[in-house]
């Protein structure tokens, strides 16, 4: 019988997520640059280091140890529009900083220790990502994969995988063998999981001239039991992922599965900088005995 006083894991590290195309208004409740670009203040104001994501699932997996990683926060980014890498032209807010240029002026300004790292999960089917560009933005191939390799390379902006069509609704033909749209646990046959996991992680490796991606973000955040108990434990050599992430709103503990690594999303779990204070003290000052 384990005493949970006794056993309690030390250390938990909240993972941070965005979406660079959340852009309403020019405040930070209504657009996700702006509060990336107030977090990552608060994040260094109440003296939290900021890790790539890899670094999390290499803790989690025992890679490094609990004192490495403490007092950590990781971000990342969901769905991988231009929006993430390009300063844009937005139709009604004007001119916005990309996420990579937000995190490059941080990373200017800040002191070696305290430089941030984010990691973008993009769609990986081109068909899909025009199709979505046409009908969510505003048809401006605004959704290409051109920057794809130049993030990886700066060495801020981790390529990782968001699926290769995200099932989206807006799309007239999805890998999901009944059409089924807009549901992401409805992924539950080797030969959907197949093209949604191993073709998209082949896809991103071709563009990454090789570097095939090792996590995942599921769509809406939600996976089928035969994807996390069969498919991805069961075909680790064919499609490569060692994690993938939900959007469960906790921070990544050692007693997690590592295909259903929680993440928090801005907009849903914090709204003001101040919800984000909260959040972070009451994760990463608490002390488990
Ligand atoms: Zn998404």
């Amino acid at each position: 019988m384990i005493n949970p006083f006794q056993a309690g894991p030390k250390v938990k590290i909240p993972v941070l997520t965005y979406h660079a195309i959340n852009v309403l208004q020019n405040n930070y409740a209504g657009n996700d640059h702006l509060a990336l670009a107030s977090d990552l203040e608060t994040i260094c104001e109440l003296g939290l280091r900021i890790i790539p994501l890899n670094r999390v699932v290499d803790w989690h997996q025992g890679l490094l140890e609990d004192g490495e990683v403490s007092r950590s926060v990781a971000i990342s980014f969901d769905d991988g529009s231009w929006f993430d890498f390009y300063d844009l032209e937005h139709p009604t807010c004007g001119m916005q900083r990309s996420m990579f240029n937000i995190l490059k002026d941080f990373n200017t300004r800040s002191a070696t220790s305290r430089q941030a790292h984010a990691t973008s999960f993009v769609i990986s089917s081109p068909q899909a990502r025009f199709s979505l560009d046409q009908s969510g933005l505003i048809g401006k191939d605004w959704w290409g994969d051109q920057w794809w390799l130049e993030a990886v390379s700066a060495g801020l902006l981790d390529v990782e995988c968001h699926s290769w069509d995200h099932v989206h609704p807006d799309l007239d033909h999805v890998a999901q063998q009944e059409q089924v749209k807009g549901d992401f646990s409805q992924i539950k046959s080797f030969k959907d999981a197949e093209i949604q996991f191993n073709r998209a992680g082949e896809y991103i490796g071709e563009v990454l001239a090789g570097r095939r991606p090792s996590l995942f973000a599921y769509p809406w955040g939600s996976a089928s039991d035969y994807v996390v108990t069969e498919y991805l434990p069961e075909n680790r050599s064919r499609h490569q992922y060692r994690a993938a992430f939900t959007v469960d709103p906790r921070a990544v503990a050692k007693t997690d599965n590592r295909w259903l690594l929680p993440r928090f999303v801005c907009g849903r779990d914090w709204i003001a900088p101040q919800g984000l204070r909260n959040l972070l003290n009451g994760i990463c000052n608490a002390r488990v005995l």
